[in-house]
């Protein structure tokens, strides 16, 4: 069967177990070198980023899924999970680390104070129809290299129009939270890529 690990040190983990079953694939969390190891793919969840990143170099987790990710390892980032899966940052903390992987500048809890938290229903490419995408103080893609896919956008009037799902390679990532609620095509999206092999 297709292992994909949900990386276990903060955020919503069970959620995304529950979406990777529900797509089919085994799902485990993961915490430890050898259970990454184990793994055929990675969903890094949404949470907060500085946490994950500080807890990662704590649990000796950054360089080796760094290494997993430069061998071509599929992952999906979802939120602080996208934050994880950029080359950079801005609105970053003091020596804020990422994992990286995708040629793109995020902006963290970008959507601003007053409606940081807000939810949408989205047109994603590869997708039949709306998704309906909950926003949790989550960033936006400020801008991405050539080899970077935007796959979906969202429209904050003055404040302009800003890539939400990007796709590089085996690597996607998605400003908001695909694991609340009960749509599984953006889960389903990510298990067919890894076991497609493309
Ligand atoms: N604002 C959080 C961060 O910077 C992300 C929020 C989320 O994952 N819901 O990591």
């Amino acid at each position: 069967a297709l292992h994909v690990g949900v990386l276990a040190l903060q955020g919503d983990v069970r959620e995304h177990l529950r979406m990777l079953e529900e797509s089919g694939a085994e799902a485990t969390s993961v915490r430890r070198v050898g259970e990454l190891e184990s793994v055929d793919a990675l969903v890094v969840p949404g949470g907060e980023s500085t946490t994950i990143d500080k807890l990662s170099r704590a649990f000796d987790l950054r360089d080796p899924v760094r290494d997993r990710i430069a061998e071509g390892m599929p992952v999906l980032g979802t939120c602080a999970g996208m934050i994880m899966l950029a080359d950079r940052i801005v609105g970053g903390i003091e020596g804020q680390q990422t994992f990286g992987g995708i040629d793109m500048t995020v902006r963290r809890n970008a959507f601003g104070r007053q409606v940081d938290s807000f939810e949408t229903d989205l047109e994603v490419a590869g997708l039949d129809g709306p998704l309906h995408a909950v926003f949790i103080r989550g960033p936006w893609v400020d801008s991405c290299g050539p080899d970077v896919e935007v796959l979906a956008t969202v429209d904050r009037g003055a404040d302009g129009v800003h890539p939400v799902v990007v796709r590089q390679g085996r690597l996607v990532a998605a400003s908001f939270h695909p694991e609340l609620g009960s749509d599984h095509r953006l889960h389903r999206m990510f298990v067919d890529m890894v076991r497609s092999g493309v």
